[in-house]
């Protein structure tokens, strides 16, 4: 029988790639997103499948869905810094009522739930690179504590689900991810700087640019994903890029990549901002036997392509 899997937050950046990837391997895909940042154009090539269904819904809302499920896939939430900071309370809702509404359907379906947590529940880490083990510094009442406190809540009640009603849970904590499909305005970073040098306009490099990030190409993600998923695994696991780099570095790399005119200009930090960010991928190289295979350039030049074409 064919397998079944539910993503929420679907028609997101990486909730889309999530429904690709499982079409591709012959499952049924249900689909569900609200919409607030999820895109109906990144699943609209997927509609005319016949193993593919959208549903329109807010998953801080009673979830019905009817039938057997083998798979939830929990994605659905704002994830970049400035639609956390535009939607405070929708971001804290989906964390938490969304997750209790996902993990309801997975106890009364007896299905595996996946929860996509992230990085961000380190904080600004005081330990670099930042292994499962850590936990972490984060500021509770800050602009980015509505994020960072929903998914630390999201993992809470995930890890109370496995152990309270022997659900198969899986967590996995999500490093910065890019590639095609990412919204052009959605502040982050890489759509930011790629935007503005294929406009010959300013580069805007937040604070002096020394902060670090470390950059994961999506299909890496999403491989790493589909690994977890079919793992025994129930800790939660770290799945990034560990390739670090300063901010200032990767707008250099884009102006170099696009041949751009832009020059650098520097703005406020944002507050709460982590100053360095890499991932700690031991467990995932041994558990999951994955490791990220595309380059920093490599998946950029992709993603300059994407927004060349959009
Ligand atoms: N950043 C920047 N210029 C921009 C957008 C972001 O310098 O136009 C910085 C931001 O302050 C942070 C880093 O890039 O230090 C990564 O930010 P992003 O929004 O991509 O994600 P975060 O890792 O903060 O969740």
């Amino acid at each position: 029988m064919r397998k079944k899997v539910l993503i929420t937050g679907g028609a997101g950046f990486i909730g889309s790639h999530l429904c690709e990837l499982f079409l591709g391997k012959g499952y049924d895909v249900i689909c569900m997103d609200n919409l607030i940042t999820g895109k109906i154009e990144n699943i609209e090539h997927l509609f005319a499948g016949k193993n593919f269904k959208f549903v329109k819904h807010n998953v801080s809302e009673k979830i019905n869905i009817k039938g057997r499920i083998d798979y939830i896939l929990h994605f659905a939430s704002p994830a970049s810094p400035i639609d956390y900071l535009k939607y405070p309370i929708p971001t804290l809702k989906v964390g938490a009522l969304g997750t209790h509404n996902a993990l309801g359907v997975a106890k009364a379906k007896r299905c595996v739930f996946f929860l996509a947590s992230t990085s961000e529940v380190y904080g600004d880490p005081l330990v670099n690179p930042q292994p499962e083990s850590y936990w972490g510094n984060v500021n509770p009442i800050g602009p980015r504590g509505v994020y960072d406190e929903a998914k630390r809540f999201a993992e809470a009640i995930t890890m109370a689900y496995h152990r309270y009603h022997g659900i198969n849970t899986k967590i996995v904590r999500i490093f910065n991810t890019y590639g095609e499909r990412m919204r052009e305005n959605d502040g982050r970073a890489i759509p930011n700087f790629i935007n503005q040098a294929l406009d010959n306009k300013p580069i805007t490099v937040y604070g002096n640019g020394s902060q670090t990030r470390s950059f994961c190409y999506v299909s890496d993600l999403v491989n790493g994903i589909y690994k977890l998923l079919m793992s025994k695994e129930n800790d939660p696991v770290n799945i990034g890029n560990p390739n670090e780099m300063t901010l200032l570095k990767l707008a250099r790399t884009i102006i170099m990549l696009t041949n751009s005119k832009s020059k650098i200009v520097y703005k406020a930090l944002p507050v709460d901002d982590p100053k360095v960010r890499r991932p700690n991928i031991a467990k995932a190289k041994k558990m999951l036997k994955w490791q990220p295979k595309v380059g920093l350039e490599e998946g950029l030049s992709r993603t300059i392509d994407y927004f060349k074409s959009i």
